[in-house]
């Protein structure tokens, strides 16, 4: 055949293309002007704002005080003078609907004076409320249609900020998202309102150690993300990674990530140049990006901001995802976020690098020299294992979604059973604690290198231990499972909220023990070793990801859930209502709908998912190898007509007209399974979704990728993994 296919093209378009890479002058640019330039931060806020109004919004924001309406028009008056002043036109109120992602809708400054001329308005009741339509984002059955008012309210603690645009910029002010009954639409509600409750419960154990100073405590949050870059033009040849953002068919390269050649290997100029520029955006944005390196797999890097406090750290990762989605596009890349982009490679996942920390800035989590005399530190650690030990199941079911699915529990990744990894040091002083009072902290010393012009080194006390989903990596708790796309909210929500009872538990023990006339470290002593005995079975400090910790779990009881419908249902059951009602951050209608979402939300990506695969297989893939099975036949019916054996070409035909069966037969598969319509609610729908149409898919994707591996390469039409993940 003369013409070339989309993936030939695609090849030839990437091997001649010249990408613009210089695009920013850092030398005219230096960085520290860069960062925050667009946002409405604390030195703007001082030098705008008539001194009161700056002391009354930085006391909401810094401690937590109730928002006295009464500033809303002069930070409104100054915000809008600061944005207009930036080019800006228009603001939108952004929140974060259930969809995980986030959402805008843009009003103009301008309103039309009676002598036909126009003004530039933006009053304090439209910073504090907007009423975005809206009504098609998921509600999980709390907004019925004729009921569809939602609420967009102004959140003071995370700023705003001007997003640039070619044609006029925008001030976008985050907001939470209620309903007309109050109830949360949103992710950010419930995530505020577990961050004040531990705060509340965290101040009473520090009340106790005699701290008076502190008035809040925050949770502190540092997401490393992970992504992939692939050049735009196989995306655009694969339906698949345009519609599912993963590849749903694709033999094994035969070079995949086993030479680990990759991993913190030199970055592909292109990919630094987008790097920088992606940087130097969030810079202005006011995100502290701070690390970029290479991934284990093939094209896969990573970004990793300093951590503040989740609610703000939570609104940058959303913003850092639409920045580097954005930013890929001037590069001929695009960035994928998908927890499982590639079979058999490296998935992408979200580290969620965690803390407590108080208003005066002291990190709750930081062990100092001596942890085993730090009773305050051991207090905070002991309430984060008693809460992991109590409630694995809903950190599991945090992280749950279709995607996260193949990514959870495959090997490179921590497993769907939730333990904890606490490194030899502090592993030693929880031991000496559950016997009572410890006596001796380990420590590193200095590593021995064998060099003598090298400095020397402090060791570190412990070793890290990459396939722990939760690890205590110092001064701070990692909690590894989260998906590469997803908010970080919804964890977050839930560690601080399980976190908060512990410290509930742990406070109102205390107090009573103090009250009735114990001495406060004597109580602590009595108290811990009892949690610690409760909770140890949560403890691991070996490999996550063997047969043996399987085993090894099960024995002690942990729950292992390995797909989300297996999770789900731990949203609605009884102690997860009555945790989240008792502390307020989730009402049991709330859960509810949330339930109904996530079950929904997993159908509908299996059934994209299933009628892409559908599709492809039989628009591209069994196309291709009837026109293979055609040239082989021809190939027969010449050496036949020569008098020659046809011997080889007929076995090859063979082979081939097998796989097309094979193919044609799991087609007819799906087809059937997609034909057939489960009964019941919403998750019935999702365990038929896991137990029928996900192996359908799979069986049509096995007789495919074999058939990659006999088709002629140039009748191929997809871009292969070798293909998109190495040609650079
Ligand atoms: P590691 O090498 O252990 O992963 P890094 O210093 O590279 O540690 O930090 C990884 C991430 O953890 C970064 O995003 C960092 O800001 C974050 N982090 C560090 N300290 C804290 C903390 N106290 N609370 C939350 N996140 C933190
Ligand atoms: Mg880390």
């Amino acid at each position: 055949m003369s013409n070339i296919n989309v993936r030939q093209q695609a090849i030839s378009t990437i091997a001649n293309a010249k990408h613009k890479l210089d695009r920013i002058n850092f030398r005219g640019n230096q960085l520290k002007d860069l960062f925050g330039k667009n946002v409405f931060n604390e030195a703007v806020q001082r030098e705008m704002l008539p001194k009161p109004v700056f002391r009354a919004l930085q006391k909401t924001i810094k401690q937590g005080a109730p928002l006295d309406p009464a500033i809303a028009d002069a930070v409104a008056n100054a915000m809008k003078d600061w944005a207009l002043e930036r080019g800006a036109t228009h603001f939108t109120h952004l929140f974060q609907p259930m969809t995980g992602l986030t959402a805008e809708k843009h009003d103009s400054f301008l309103s039309p004076t009676s002598e036909g001329r126009a003004i530039a308005e933006f009053s304090g009741k439209e910073l504090i409320k907007g009423e975005p339509d809206a009504s098609s984002f998921p509600s999980g059955g709390i907004r019925a249609t004729f009921e569809a008012r939602g609420y967009t309210a102004w959140d003071p603690t995370s700023p705003a900020y001007i997003l640039e645009n070619p044609n006029g910029s925008t001030l976008v002010i985050p907001t939470a998202f209620v309903s007309w009954t109050g109830e949360a639409l949103d992710k950010k509600t419930p995530l505020l309102r577990s961050m004040e409750v531990l705060s509340t419960q965290a101040l009473r154990i520090l009340r106790l150690f005699g701290n008076k100073e502190a008035k809040k405590v925050f949770t502190t949050v540092g997401p490393e993300q992970e992504y992939f870059l692939i050049d735009k033009n196989f995306v655009y040849a694969r339906p698949d990674l345009i519609n599912a953002g993963r590849t749903l068919f694709g033999a094994p390269p035969p070079k995949g990530q086993e030479l680990e050649d990759q991993y913190f290997g030199a970055i592909p100029e292109r990919v630094l140049a987008y790097m920088a520029e992606v940087e130097a955006e969030l810079f202005k944005l006011g995100v502290p990006v701070k690390t970029r390196h290479n991934e284990v797999a093939p094209s896969q890097y990573e970004i990793a901001p300093i951590f503040e406090d989740s609610n703000l750290a939570t609104d940058h990762n959303q913003l850092l995802m639409e920045v580097m989605r954005k930013t890929a596009d001037k590069y001929g890349l695009v960035c994928l976020f998908h927890e499982k982009p590639f079979a058999r490679i490296n998935g992408s996942g979200k580290h969620n690098n965690w803390s407590m920390s108080t208003d005066t800035g002291e990190n709750l989590l930081n062990p100092g020299d001596t942890p085993h005399d730090n009773a305050q530190f051991l207090v905070f650690c002991v309430a984060v294992i008693r809460a992991v030990a109590k409630y694995p199941e809903l950190l599991r079911v945090s992280v749950a979604s279709a995607a996260n699915d193949h990514r959870l529990g495959a090997n490179e990744a921590p497993p769907a059973i939730i333990s904890i990894f606490l490194g030899d040091q502090l592993q030693d002083i929880i031991d000496q604690l559950e016997q009572g009072q410890p006596k001796s902290t380990k420590h590193g010393g200095f590593m021995e290198i064998g060099v003598s012009v090298l400095p020397k080194l402090p060791k570190d006390a412990g070793d890290r231990n990459r396939t722990s989903p939760f690890a205590f990596t110092g001064n701070k708790f990692e909690f590894r499972a989260v998906g590469g796309s997803q908010s970080i909210a919804g964890p977050n929500t839930v560690l601080n909220t399980i976190v908060a009872e512990s410290l509930d538990y742990i406070a109102t023990e205390l107090e009573k023990a103090v009250k009735g006339g114990k001495d406060l470290n004597k109580a602590i002593q009595e108290l811990l070793p009892s949690i610690i005995k409760e909770s140890k079975k949560v403890l691991f400090n070996g490999d996550g990801y063997s047969e043996e910790w399987h085993k090894e779990a099960e024995r002690r009881g942990l729950p292992n859930l390995r797909t989300t419908v297996d999770a789900l249902p731990i949203v609605i059951q009884k102690s997860t209502i009555e945790l989240f009602s008792k502390y307020k951050v989730y009402s049991e209608r709330e859960l509810q709908s949330r339930f109904n979402i996530l079950c929904e939300h997993y159908v509908k990506t299996v059934m994209v998912e299933a009628k892409l695969t559908a599709m492809m297989a039989k628009t591209m893939i069994l196309p291709a190898s009837l026109r293979h099975e055609g040239e082989l036949a021809n190939v027969v019916a010449n050496l036949k007509a020569a008098g020659v054996e046809p011997g080889a070409a007929l076995t090859e035909l063979q082979t081939c007209m097998a796989l097309v069966k094979d193919l044609q037969s799991a087609i007819a598969g799906l087809d059937k399974s997609l034909e057939h319509h489960a009964e019941g609610g919403p998750y019935d729908h999702a365990k038929y979704a896991r137990d029928h149409i996900l192996p359908a898919m799979e069986a049509v994707r096995s007789a495919a990728d074999k058939l990659e591996t006999v088709v002629a390469d140039d009748l191929w039409p997809l871009p292969t993994y070798r293909e998109m993940l190495f040609i650079k």
